[in-house]
């Protein structure tokens, strides 16, 4: 059963009767859904002017809702067509640090052809939601916007400051989120920050919930540029050295080059925990790295585990080629983009000598196309974890909570950049990785899992806001 969740609609006949799911939402969840429905149909995609309008929306129901404008603000980056939305829920205790709730507004593109349903409209079929952003990560901002709206209508009181923070180009320049500290510099007294955009539920094939992913750290995001030039000429005339050859040659020694194993106590409690979980010769060899990050045998094994392989090291990888300016030319420059996703604790200088050593020999130059800010990993808080543990009780009771190093970056780096430690503690649960399609085409969300992440965060902002849930 398919059907296209309208604007404006009331939804209490979409879940009951057209498009029944195994969750009924309750008044709470429909109003989540519509408000769901509505942030997919801005189309917040880079260069489309939607962003801002989006972040007005939002400012509007909070302002409704009883904030104050000084503690609902918009802040419009003009040169790049872009806003962030801060939202200040005041505490009681002006002694006790703020804690941030963070996510993101913009998405990827998703090009309607691709697509079999309008990426932006929201679809409900067969108990799942569609739309571009569903999971990345306009859910995570359905949800706590949805349950402040309600605390706020309930008259609860966070003995802290609450912030949430909605930033406008995560997905690409991160500008809104840099600013953010100059703008509001309390954000830099916060205690931490829950992430919405990362941390994952991990659903077995059998939609039974396994273990919950608490992003504590990410890898740095770095991108190079490889190039060669040569004198070039007369294709009939072929030279001894050539730009595309010698380029190809050097992509080639990368390709086989393998960036040194590393290990942080997270990424070590990650194997350990998660070995538990996993039967088999995979569990053991995750058990055996663990044990001991040097066990050669653990390391070839998990190797060809292209997620575990990108937990033990920094990965570069080529994304882009160009080279050659006409066919009957020899080629008078070749250039590579190498996206690497470098290990925390691992500098730029460091990966950028280690690829000059691998690709030695080529005449190929090495050079990175911006700096990236150093991103240490957040040492995991029982206090957060405790607060998870209690959001995941009522639906996914007793799982692991389990420390995750992400090989994608996010928001995240920049607050852990500014010292500020971060949690990736997203509520969404999927079967994992099938079921992760963001930036990609059919991007969805089971319905009941959206559901299920209201309760979640309730539980969640109350608990780390210091009042017990009721
Ligand atoms: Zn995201």
């Amino acid at each position: 059963m398919r059907c296209t969740i309208p604007l404006g609609f009331a939804l209490i006949s979409l879940f009951s009767s057209a498009c029944a799911t195994e969750t009924d939402p309750d008044e709470h969840g429909q109003a989540a859904l519509e408000m769901l429905a509505e942030a997919i149909s801005f189309e917040t995609v880079a260069g489309r002017s939607q962003v801002c309008p989006y972040a007005r929306t939002l400012k509007a129901r909070f302002v409704a809702a009883g904030f104050s404008e000084t503690d609902a603000r918009v802040f419009e980056l003009q040169e790049d067509d872009t806003c962030s939305l801060v939202i200040r829920y005041p505490g009681s205790d002006e002694e006790r640090k703020p804690v941030v709730l963070l996510a993101h507004m913009d998405v990827v593109d998703a090009l309607p052809e691709d697509w079999s349903y309008p990426p932006f409209e929201m679809t409900h079929d067969d108990g799942r939601l569609y739309g571009r952003g569903v999971l990345d990560n306009k859910s995570g901002i359905v949800a706590i916007t949805s349950t402040l709206l309600r605390f706020k209508a309930d008259g609860f009181h966070p003995v802290r400051d609450i912030y949430f923070v909605v930033t406008g180009d995560e997905e690409t320049m991160a500008r809104t989120t840099r600013r953010l500290f100059v703008q509001v510099p309390e954000l830099l007294e916060a205690e931490y920050a829950l992430n919405a955009d990362a941390g994952l539920g991990v659903l077995g094939a059998d939609r039974k919930p396994v273990y919950f992913q608490l992003q504590t750290a990410e890898k740095t995001y770095a991108t190079f540029e490889l190039s060669t030039t040569n004198p070039g000429g007369h294709s009939s005339i072929p030279r001894r050295d050539n730009a595309i050859y010698e380029l190809s040659s050097a992509l080639g020694q990368l390709q086989g080059f393998k960036f040194p194993i590393r290990s942080t106590d997270s990424t070590l409690a990650y194997f350990r925990e998660t070995a538990q979980l996993i039967p088999g010769v995979v569990g053991e060899q995750m058990a055996a790295f663990a044990a001991n990050p040097s066990d050669e045998s653990a390391i070839e094994f998990l190797d060809q585990m292209p997620g575990e392989a990108a937990m033990m090291r920094t990965t570069c990888v080529a994304t882009m080629l160009r080279g050659g300016h006409a066919e009957n030319a020899l080629p008078q420059s070749a250039s590579a983009t190498v996206n690497c996703r470098i290990f925390p604790g691992v500098s730029l200088v460091q990966v950028q000598a280690l690829i000059a050593e691998a690709i030695e020999g080529h005449g190929v130059s090495i050079k990175p196309l911006f700096q990236p800010s150093a991103n240490p990993p957040s040492e995991l808080s029982e206090s957060v974890v405790a607060a998870v543990s209690l959001a995941l009780q009522r639906d996914y009771a007793d799982i692991p909570v389990i420390p995750y190093l992400s090989p994608y970056s996010t928001d995240g780096a920049i607050f852990r950049a500014n010292g500020i430690p971060t949690y990736g503690v997203a509520g969404q649960f999927i079967i994992y990785p099938e079921e992760k399609r963001s930036h990609g085409r059919d991007e969805f969300l089971p319905g009941e899992s959206f559901l299920k992440s209201l309760h979640y965060w309730d539980v969640l902002i109350r608990s780390v806001s210091h009042e017990t849930p009721d």
